[in-house]
């Protein structure tokens, strides 16, 4: 098939045929600007008034669209869009024991009150991930979760896992300008494994949040002592964020009361906010990474019993 070139006045958009064409072109054009839904770059050229003057419509490309399964999880090219996430993770959670399902369940609960179905037709996963929004629904799960993302640019290609070194800044991740971000690992959860993602918005529905978290906790084998915790946030930093020190302060302790209350007491340490936060309610953001803990243990607490 062909490469698609249109050249307007202001804008060059083009749209490559293969995965070698656009690797291509995007060493040729490194600051060209990667559309798929169109649901960020559209808001920010209308609204923010930004101008990108080449774009790159990856959206047919066929490695961009393919869905994998594999021993570690399913693996989601960028392009696919939420719609079809979901739709394959609903088919997955049929087929699988639920303790492997526990990541796919805390996407689609999020993927729930994401946007509205329009929206969610079209945008991609790699768009929601690749905006690096601290906002985002989705990135705190991939955090929490440990995702693996594979990138790739003419030179090769990376496999990083998504931690908190992945957005070095606001609304910036560490692509280099020449790579793109080509798939998405979500992996299987382990026995022992609980996992749960939230979003506390304003309105239940198609509503911005104001804090959204996604979160897991691994148990040694036959007992409930922590041997792993990951506590992810999106709204309380320029940035999606980890708890590490709460999480790394609760290893090796048994999932009751006084873990409760050492998480409680550590959070409000470690996830602080300036007064003059951009997004205002300060004390509230601060309060709600509690609560959503709380509602994290508690829901553990009952698949324990
Ligand atoms: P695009 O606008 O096409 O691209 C977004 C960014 O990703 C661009 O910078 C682009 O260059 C980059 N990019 C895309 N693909 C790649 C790639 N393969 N490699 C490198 N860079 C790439 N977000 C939420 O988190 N929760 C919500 O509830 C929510 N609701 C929304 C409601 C509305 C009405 C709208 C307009 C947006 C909403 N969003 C929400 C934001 C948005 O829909 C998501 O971030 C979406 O996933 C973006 O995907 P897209 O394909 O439309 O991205």
């Amino acid at each position: 098939s062909q490469q698609l070139r249109f050249r307007g006045e202001r804008v060059l958009w083009l749209q490559p045929a293969s995965l070698d064409q656009l690797l291509e072109l995007k060493t040729q054009y490194p600051n060209a600007k990667m559309v798929v839904g169109n649901t960020e770059v559209g808001i920010e050229m209308k609204f923010k008034n930004l101008l990108y003057p080449v774009i790159l419509a990856p959206a047919y490309i066929p490695e961009l669209n393919t869905i994998q399964h594999t021993d570690e999880g399913i693996v989601f090219g960028a392009s696919c869009s939420l719609t079809l996430l979901g739709d394959v993770l609903k088919a997955a959670l049929v087929k699988l024991p639920s303790y492997q399902t526990e990541v796919f369940t805390a996407v689609l609960e999020q993927l729930r009150w994401f946007a509205g179905l329009q929206i969610r037709n079209v945008a991609a996963i790699g768009g929601n991930i690749m905006t690096a929004s601290p906002i985002s629904d989705l990135n705190p799960v991939f955090m929490a979760a440990g995702c693996k993302l594979t990138l790739m640019s003419k030179g090769g290609e990376r496999v990083v896992v998504m931690d908190e070194k992945f957005f070095p800044g606001y609304r910036r991740t560490i692509l280099t300008p020449e790579e793109v971000l080509l798939c998405v690992l979500i992996p299987y959860t382990k026995k022992g494994q609980y996992f749960a993602a939230y979003k506390q918005s304003p309105r239940r529905e198609d509503d911005i949040s104001i804090v959204t978290s996604g979160m897991s906790v691994t148990f040694a084998e036959g007992s409930t002592v922590v041997k792993h915790l990951a506590l992810s946030y999106g709204g309380m930093a320029a940035t999606t964020v980890m708890a590490k020190n709460t999480a790394s302060r609760l290893l090796g302790k048994q999932w009751g009361e006084e873990l409760l209350q050492d998480a409680c007491s550590s959070l409000a340490e470690e996830m602080t906010l300036h007064p003059s936060a951009p997004g205002g309610m300060v004390t509230y953001r601060r309060t709600l990474t509690l609560s959503l803990f709380y509602k994290f243990y508690l829901t553990v607490q009952q698949k324990l019993a």
